[in-house]
């Protein structure tokens, strides 16, 4: 089924009311009220809300029993300020959809048009519309929810937009697909001085600045070799802004990045040895905290192939050249309960990066993200 111009425009018109009411990670109440109210007038068979904090799935079912197949989109923004001229640029200070989970969810609503008019001829479909994406929390919560039991799927799939190859082509390939990543916290305690005697107090001062380099020295590679890692670090602090205090304490955040979650292991070992040997070498004490963290996303062998298949039917051209991609995606849960796969729809070389602040969904890619997903559904349940 073809959506219509009209119904093209609507969902043009919801995505760019969903960008100018971004909300962060854990807090898109609004946003799953504004999803709610838009798959309301499609007539779900059900809809679970509060799943895993503010996620919500509906489910279309067709006459007869068959496999159970659930797209994922995300409702959460980022916490950067947007830089935009557009009228339907963020009205919130500091918040914006500049990773386009906004078309994301309207593809999906393009989607729970098409199985509102036309229900699949067996089996069901689940939209999931799951929270926390950006802080990697959200997938977890769903699958932890008891609620989702019920809604288990045979097969689990989703798209991200992709800045940087050509607008409306796919990439997709089985295998790794997106990194693993996690946030390392250091904290060193030492003891504060007099900034006049800076000699009778213990400074974190020489062991920060060796961290930071050291650290960074731990990647290798890039994500076409297997043994591919990245320690990016993100953040220093040191003592106070003051001028008559030695300090007596820092803190470091560096971000872990590897192709699979086996190499992570061996990342993880790396920095913590190279951590605490500097703490004991200028007399600190030492603690180290694990956030964000990201399993690697696999996309599965059969799952794949459906998308590839639903890609050609569509008639959308892929290749594999920009895959696997250093981002991480939480996406990856899902490979423990469903065959699951995912692929990225070119967002256009001139479009800025994700996450930067002049980044927006090209509202192009609703129909054709639509259109790929309809063609898995039809593929699979009739
Ligand atoms: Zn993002
Ligand atoms: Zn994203």
């Amino acid at each position: 089924m073809d959506l219509s111009t009209s119904d093209i425009a609507a969902l043009t018109s919801f995505r760019r009311t969903l960008h100018q009411s971004p909300e962060v990670s854990g807090n898109e109440e609004q946003t799953a009220k504004m999803v709610r109210d838009a798959l309301s007038a499609l007539s779900p068979d059900q809809v679970v809300t509060g799943l895993g904090g503010h996620g919500l799935a509906a489910c279309f079912g067709g006459p007869s029993p068959g496999s159970t197949i659930l797209f994922r989109c995300e409702l959460d923004a980022l916490p950067i300020q947007q830089i935009s001229d557009a009228a339907h640029r963020s009205r919130s200070e500091g918040v914006a959809h500049l990773c386009g989970h906004d078309g994301h969810m309207a593809i999906m609503m393009g989607l729970a048009t098409c199985l509102s008019r036309c229900r699949p001829a067996c089996g069901r479909v689940i939209l999931l519309f799951q929270p926390a994406e950006e802080t990697g929390a959200g997938a977890a919560a769903v699958l932890a929810d008891p609620r989702f039991e019920a809604l288990t799927p045979d097969f689990a799939f989703a798209l991200h937009n992709l800045p940087g190859i050509p607008l409306g082509t796919a990439a997709l390939k089985s295998g790794p697909v997106c990194c693993a990543s996690r946030g390392l916290e250091v904290t060193l305690t030492g003891t504060s001085a007099h900034a006049s005697q800076p000699e009778t107090g213990v400074s974190p001062m020489a062991a920060i600045s060796d961290l930071m380099p050291a650290l960074t020295n731990l990647s290798h590679g890039d994500t076409d070799d297997a043994g591919f890692s990245l320690v990016t670090v993100t953040h220093a602090n040191m003592g106070a802004p003051a001028f008559g205090i030695a300090p007596g304490n820092a803190t470091l955040f560096a971000t872990l990045r590897t192709l699979t979650d086996d190499r992570m292991k061996a990342l993880c070992d790396q920095a913590i040895a190279l951590t605490g040997q500097a703490a004991q070498d200028h007399g600190l004490e030492i603690d180290h905290r694990y956030h964000d963290i990201f399993r690697h996303c696999e996309n599965d062998p059969v799952a794949t192939d459906i998308l590839a298949t639903a890609l050609d039917r569509a008639g959308i051209s892929r290749d594999d050249t920009a895959l696997p991609w250093r981002p991480s995606e939480d996406f990856g849960r899902f490979g423990a309960v469903a065959k699951s796969a995912m692929l990225f729809l070119g967002a256009g070389v001139d479009q800025p990066p994700l996450h930067n602040p002049h980044y927006d969904f090209p509202d192009d890619l609703i129909p054709a993200g639509v259109r790929i997903f309809e063609a898995v559904t039809r593929d699979l349940l009739g």
